[in-house]
């Protein structure tokens, strides 16, 4: 674990906490899709004296005094993301994905104006039009869907609904989504009927970046992500685009949305960006994904039903019903034996989102450790064996007893 000899010294109840979570996070298998386990470098520089500093406006033009230093992180940070997503222009102040998105929309919209967005229990993001979220409340959000055979996003759905609302914007991106995006498609469909494009990249960032799936970076018009997912950052968000709206972006985010960016982030940031730069992170991402599919086989060999068959990325959502167990139930149940996943809608879910009918499962966290198919395989027979024995304390406490075992082999940053 980092050393924290001022906090340990100085308050120890919040030391506690800290080191009882950091314990947690080592002992048990993270699942949960959206989570990593970032570096002891990005740690630290969260940790710095740039947290002290206010730097309202941009490098070079700022609101305060002695901002000076604390413009090299930002160029830092901004040099690295334009190098790692081949973007035109970036935008390193968004303080977490659901900002981002807000001041991606103000960069671009009016109150009011139409938008489309895949849909939620589809796999869509709250910020995309929800109806209690500020995307819905705001602007006219029009929803597409997964095709309910193949779980897949039906292009030709996409474009009938395009032609029917000409929606102002389009978004692309997902929450819960286990399949390549066709950005060129959304693209022609946009130019089609004189559509923004906007790529939310939240989840498969890392996997992109690395080259190992498509790119939309160069093709759309505005981009966003978080940092902290498949990225491996600090919690923390970017925004990317073409360099003829790179005004109307810094607007939105300063002074439209937010003020004083939070540099020991942007510091964060920049570290985490210099690691997927390196060649390591290119075979991690490559990991990820190999590891995501042996999960994925594993799971349908047990005939689970994982949406869409498969998947080409990091995640996957399965659906519990021919199982005998609900989401929350086997997020439950799982929890107890020390694993970590999210339960999750399925299209078209007959049940509530409070008790939804699937789990979402990510290799993110778990190849952060080191793990690869053998782990796998071993995680998907534990998880099909809770679920069978669900009733059954002795068993799950032996489960409990092997996942422990391998986590002790499998070392955490920072913990
Ligand atoms: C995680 C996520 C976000 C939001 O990120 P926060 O940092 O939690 O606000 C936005 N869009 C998508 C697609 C996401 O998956």
């Amino acid at each position: 674990m980092l050393t924290y000899k001022f906090l340990e010294k100085q308050d120890p109840e919040v030391m506690d906490v800290v080191r009882r979570e950091a314990r947690r996070q080592a002992d048990e298998l993270e699942l949960i899709a959206s989570e990593n386990y970032a570096s002891s470098a990005v740690l630290e520089a969260m940790g710095t004296v740039l947290t002290n500093k206010y730097s309202e406006g941009y490098p070079g033009h700022r609101y305060y005094g002695g901002n000076q230093i604390i413009d090299d992180i930002e160029n830092i940070a901004v040099q690295r993301a334009k190098k790692l997503f081949s973007a035109e222009y970036a935008n390193v102040q968004p303080l977490s994905g659901s900002p981002a998105n807000a001041a991606v929309y103000f960069a671009f919209l009016k109150p009011g104006d139409k938008v489309m967005g895949l849909k939620l229990d589809h796999g869509g993001h709250l910020s995309h039009g929800h109806p209690v979220n500020f995307s819905g409340m705001l602007y006219n959000f029009v929803q597409y869907e997964v095709d309910s055979g193949t779980g897949r996003i039906d292009m030709n759905e996409v474009a009938k609904i395009a032609r029917k609302e000409k929606p102002k914007m389009i978004v692309a991106g997902f929450s819960a989504y286990s399949r390549e995006i066709e950005w060129k498609r959304f693209k022609e469909i946009a130019n089609e009927i004189g559509a923004y494009t906007f790529a939310d990249i939240a989840h498969t960032a890392g996997l992109i970046s690395a080259g190992k799936m498509d790119n939309p970076v160069p093709l759309f018009d505005v981009i966003s992500t978080t940092t902290h997912k498949t990225l491996r950052g600090p919690r923390g968000a970017i925004i990317m685009c073409k360099e003829k709206y790179a005004r109307d972006v810094d607007r939105a985010v300063f002074p439209g949305i937010q003020g004083g960016p939070h540099d020991h982030i942007t510091a964060a940031k920049a570290v985490a960006l210099g690691e997927a730069l390196e060649e390591d992170f290119k075979q991690y991402a490559e990991q990820v994904i190999i590891n995501a599919r042996t999960m994925a086989d594993e799971f349908l060999k047990m005939d689970y039903n994982v949406i869409s068959g498969g998947t080409d990325n990091h995640l996957m959502v399965v659906d519990m019903a021919n199982k005998g167990i609900t989401g929350k139930d086997a997020e439950q149940l799982l929890e107890r034996i020390g694993i970590s996943v999210s339960r999750s809608t399925i299209p078209n879910d007959p049940n509530p989102p409070m008790n939804p009918s699937g789990v979402r499962l990510g290799t993110p966290a778990v190849t952060t450790r080191g793990m690869k198919e053998e782990e796998i395989k071993k995680i998907v027979d534990w998880i099909n064996k809770a679920i069978e024995h669900k009733d059954d304390k002795i068993s799950s406490r032996k489960i409990k007893n092997e996942i422990h075992e391998l986590c002790l082999q499998f070392s955490v940053p920072g913990a």
